[in-house]
């Protein structure tokens, strides 16, 4: 298009190109910044068992702490980071910082919790990301199999054979996988097929209206049973109502997760739900 405004017209300088690009320039910088300067916390939500009220994982969330501003959802800066490739450096930490956490907890005689750490396509189709995992765990001391990595469709598809090795190998180390969102993308049925994953995260979408919509109760049931029959474990994400909770524990789904037992909290405030667990006994 620069070509086609001809020669002498100095299209790279226009106003209005700049008016678009600042905002993602900015941003970049910012987003670098929160990185070099430890503006990145995780927030912790409870992963609840259903058969007896326990929590037995935490799912870790991040945000950015940004100065003046206040805490900024994952939402609104991974495309960012993502793009910009920043994500590779913010997932590192985010699985350093997760698994350290969780032997914090367990060094302070706090009942051991599971732990789930979202990965990004970017970060799961790196040749590097089984050996990033290895060394995470060798460093920080966690057993392999209270690590959860929650991946979503977008990463499990894009290429089947480099999605099963990877799997394969993570399997190996003893992590555990789950499929984040599972039952809103077009291939659903396709990796429970290929994939040997560990567990099924109902999006909060079926969930939300699961009480008052027939096509989205029938749909949940579709998925227990089908977790069942492999023998792949089911956890539902975004519960926040009694009756949403009494309608899975009916259909006999494992675990779950949303605002009815708590919303995510920093570090400080998840290790008081630890030491009173009862607080969420349900
Ligand atoms: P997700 O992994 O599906 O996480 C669940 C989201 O639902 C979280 O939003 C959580 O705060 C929110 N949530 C939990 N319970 C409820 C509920 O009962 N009701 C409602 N309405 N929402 C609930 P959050 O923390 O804003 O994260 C958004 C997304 O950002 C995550 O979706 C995940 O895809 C991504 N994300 C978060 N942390 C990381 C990370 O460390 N790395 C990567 N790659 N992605 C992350
Ligand atoms: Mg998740
Ligand atoms: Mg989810
Ligand atoms: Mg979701």
């Amino acid at each position: 298009r620069a070509k086609a405004a001809g020669r002498n017209t100095f299209r790279f300088y226009s106003p209005e190109m700049n008016a678009t690009a600042q905002p993602n320039l900015i941003l970049e910088t910012d987003l670098r910044k929160a990185v070099s300067r430890e503006q990145l916390v995780l927030h912790y939500q409870p992963q609840i068992d259903l058969r007896t009220g326990q929590m037995v994982g935490a799912e870790a969330l991040l945000r950015w702490s940004k100065p003046g501003v206040g805490l900024v959802s994952p939402a609104v800066f991974l495309p960012l980071a993502e793009e910009s490739g920043l994500i590779v450096e913010i997932g590192a930490w985010v699985l350093g910082e997760a698994c350290s956490q969780a032997m914090v907890w367990r060094e302070r005689g706090l009942p051991p919790m599971r732990i789930a750490v979202n990965l990004s396509p970017v970060q799961f189709l790196r040749q590097d990301l089984v050996q990033l995992v290895a060394d995470t765990l060798a460093k920080t001391g966690l057993e392999p199999d209270q690590l959860e990595l929650e991946l979503t469709e977008s990463s499990l598809l894009d290429d089947i054979g480099r999605t099963t090795e990877t799997l394969n190998r993570l399997k190996k180390l003893g992590v555990k996988v789950s499929v984040d969102d599972f039952g809103i993308g077009y291939s659903s049925l396709t990796y429970v097929k290929n994939f040997p994953v560990d567990r099924l995260k109902i999006d909060r979408s079926f969930i939300s209206s699961l009480t008052t919509n027939s096509r989205d109760d029938a749909i949940v049931r579709a998925i227990s049973g089908l977790a069942g029959s492999l023998g792949v474990k089911m956890i539902a994400e975004g519960v926040e109502t009694p009756q949403q909770l009494e309608w899975l524990k009916a259909i006999g789904c494992h675990e779950a997760q949303g605002y009815l037992f708590s919303r995510p909290v920093p570090a400080k405030d998840f290790e008081d739900l630890l030491k009173a667990p009862g607080i969420l006994t349900i």
